[in-house]
């Protein structure tokens, strides 16, 4: 099973059969050009407007936080408790449970932009940014459809691009931009359905059938409840080691512990106690076939990004045998076959990819001022801590700490707060050559 993404033309325009247009005019925006309206464009967009800096977000979909719109599953709540995932200026609802669920968390959001006066420019696909150092501009490409009817009664379809310009330019795209999935041998000759995580809703459907989940993050393991639950027979491939932790432990939220102890403690030894409650908790996940890798849960979470799995149920569902471990997918081997790495083959009805998102950025952002990595990641060695939400020439990155939303909220603030003091001394010098050359008149 090799790695390889779907999904790569971020702008998804451009098709043959349809016809392009381009706007006349490059458009000086005032403000920033923000990239993206999840949780960082409205974030940043929410400070900047408390700073009386004016903004323009461009969005591709059709409205803000698409990600947890139109690709999460029913079941689905906040992995933190919410005080953890609050954006900037904005508590949530005192009536919201610990772990709010996705329906909340988009209407936090929703009444998020509408107090902010965040109005995003929605079906703008960002397909170019690039750095004209000879203006000292971003010249931002956005491209959008729309639909008239022809002749005939068909409806063609027009695509139009248009340059958005601006000193400062705002990355907040996101980590998870786009799906990835597997290739895997002998797909074509599977019969079954093959999906993403990100189009599954609900188990519902699946009742009765044998389904393959592939991956074994917190998405991974939720469908396999989810499944389960709705009485479908789910099978876990698992490729490498995760940690799986119990979400609370002695009645507060494990990630809340984890935080606090980290004030005192060397990280290694965090993992260590983590660990040792965990075992105490759950039991030995490796006799249950998920091996714990060898570095700590927040240790590799540091190293690689990977998030240890906070278990909202599934590992006694694993425990019982209603959700079984299987390894990694080595290849579709007929209608309903699948074979496994150890040789095994088993027969399946469907097969769901938990394998994850990826950034998009390395499509559009051709002078990214070394922030990110080849494959559109937060680059690590940058000079400070405290500088890795800014680059040169007016670039801010924001939501790729790989800390969720409260690394998200801590970006916002510090990009907007840099934006808001370049801004206002624009405008300052602004007015007073404005008042010089009215004393010359
Ligand atoms: C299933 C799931 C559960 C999660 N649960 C949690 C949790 O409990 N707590 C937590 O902290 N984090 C969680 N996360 C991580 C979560 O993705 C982020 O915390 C949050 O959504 C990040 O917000 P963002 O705005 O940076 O990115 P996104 O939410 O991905 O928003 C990016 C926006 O940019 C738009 N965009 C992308 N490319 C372009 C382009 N080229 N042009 C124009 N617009 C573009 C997208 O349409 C999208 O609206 C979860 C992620 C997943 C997948």
């Amino acid at each position: 099973m090799q790695g390889q993404v779907a999904g790569d033309d971020a702008g998804g325009a451009g098709s043959p059969s349809r016809r392009r247009e381009s706007s006349a005019a490059a458009r000086l925006v005032r403000g920033p050009i923000i990239v993206g309206a999840g949780p960082s464009g409205l974030a940043v967009a929410a400070t900047l407007s408390r700073h009386a800096v004016p903004f323009t977000v461009l969005e591709r979909s059709d409205g803000i936080a698409d990600l947890w719109t139109n690709r999460t599953y029913d079941r689905l709540r906040l992995h933190l408790p919410k005080v953890f995932c609050e954006l900037p200026h904005a508590r949530f609802p005192a009536d919201f449970p610990t772990y709010p669920t996705k329906h909340d968390f988009l209407r936090y959001l929703r009444s998020y932009a509408a107090r902010f006066a965040v109005a995003p420019l929605f079906g703008r696909t960002v397909t170019c940014a690039r750095y004209d150092a000879e203006a000292s501009l971003w010249r931002v490409t956005a491209v959008s459809s729309s639909s008239t009817a022809a002749g005939g009664g068909a409806a063609a379809e027009t695509t139009t691009e248009t340059e958005y310009v601006s000193p400062w330019l705002v990355v907040a795209s996101g980590e998870n931009a786009e799906v990835v999935v597997p290739t895997v041998k002998g797909r074509e000759r599977f019969g079954g359905e093959v999906l993403h995580s990100s189009t599954y809703r609900s188990g519902e459907r699946f009742k009765g059938m044998r389904v393959l989940v592939v991956g074994c993050g917190n998405s991974g393991m939720e469908m396999c409840l989810d499944l389960c639950e709705h009485g479908a027979m789910p099978f876990m491939s698992v490729r490498s080691g995760v940690h799986v932790l119990p979400r609370e432990m002695f009645g507060a939220s494990t990630f809340g512990i984890a935080m606090k102890l980290l004030r005192w403690l060397p990280i290694k030894m965090v993992d260590r106690l983590l660990l040792l409650v965990a075992r105490m908790v759950l039991g030995d996940t490796e006799k249950h076939g998920l091996r714990r890798p060898k570095l700590g849960p927040l240790e590799i979470k540091n190293v690689t990004g990977k998030s240890p799995v906070l278990d909202v149920g599934a590992w006694s569902f694993i425990k019982s045998g209603n959700i079984k471990i299987v390894p990694e997918v080595e290849s579709f081997t007929g209608s309903n076959g699948v074979r496994f790495v150890n040789g095994d083959e088993m027969a399946f009805d469907s097969v769901i990819f938990a394998t994850g998102y990826r950034s998009n950025v390395p499509c559009w952002l051709k002078d990214d001022g070394e922030l990110f990595t080849e494959d559109g990641k937060a680059k690590a060695e940058q000079p400070s801590d405290d500088d890795r939400w800014r680059g040169p020439n007016g670039l801010y990155r924001v939501g790729f700490s790989g800390q969720g939303l409260l690394g998200a909220g801590a970006d916002a603030l510090r990009a907007a707060a840099d934006i808001a003091g370049r801004w206002q001394a624009e405008v300052a010098a602004a007015v007073a050559g404005a008042k010089v050359s009215s004393a010359s008149v």
